[in-house]
């Protein structure tokens, strides 16, 4: 898959942004509603993607080859997710649709609903888990 083809894959949600408390023994992941410093919580895109490791050095780059490692703690919409596994993209996937405001208007992105993390101390994240399917 050429890289742009790759990047095109990404629908916009701004889910994998959300910062996450995961359990060091069940390996277990929940997220929150305290979003990364460069997240931008209207377009829920990374305010400075192309510079964004300089920035945010633990920004985890995403590529065919981490894809195994890294799609458990993907949402389960993540179309690179639903790729690793085999599955098909939803009809409200940019690349389904044709427009990129669709994964919003389906109430699957963060749009509107995330917290900056230098509003909240790291202990009080746990009050900001989601519960429920993200
Ligand atoms: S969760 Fe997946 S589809 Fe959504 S923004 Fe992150 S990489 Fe893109
Ligand atoms: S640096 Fe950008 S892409 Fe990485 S987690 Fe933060 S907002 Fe998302």
């Amino acid at each position: 898959m050429a890289p742009k083809e790759w990047e095109a894959l990404c629908d916009g949600c701004g889910k994998c942004c959300l910062n996450k408390l995961e359990d060091p023994d069940t390996q277990e992941v929940a997220f929150t509603r305290i979003a990364c410093r460069l997240l931008d919580d209207e377009t829920c895109r990374c305010a400075q993607y192309d510079i964004r490791k300089q920035i945010v050095p633990e920004c985890v780059v995403l590529t065919p080859k981490n894809l195994a490692e890294i799609a458990y703690w993907m949402p389960e919409t993540c179309a690179y997710r639903l790729l690793y596994e085999g599955k098909a993209l939803y009809d409200w996937h940019p690349l389904i649709s044709g427009d990129p405001e669709s994964v919003h208007r389906a109430g699957v992105s963060v749009q509107g609903r995330t917290v900056p993390e230098w509003e909240v101390p790291e202990e009080e994240w746990e009050d900001y888990v989601i519960e429920g399917d993200l």
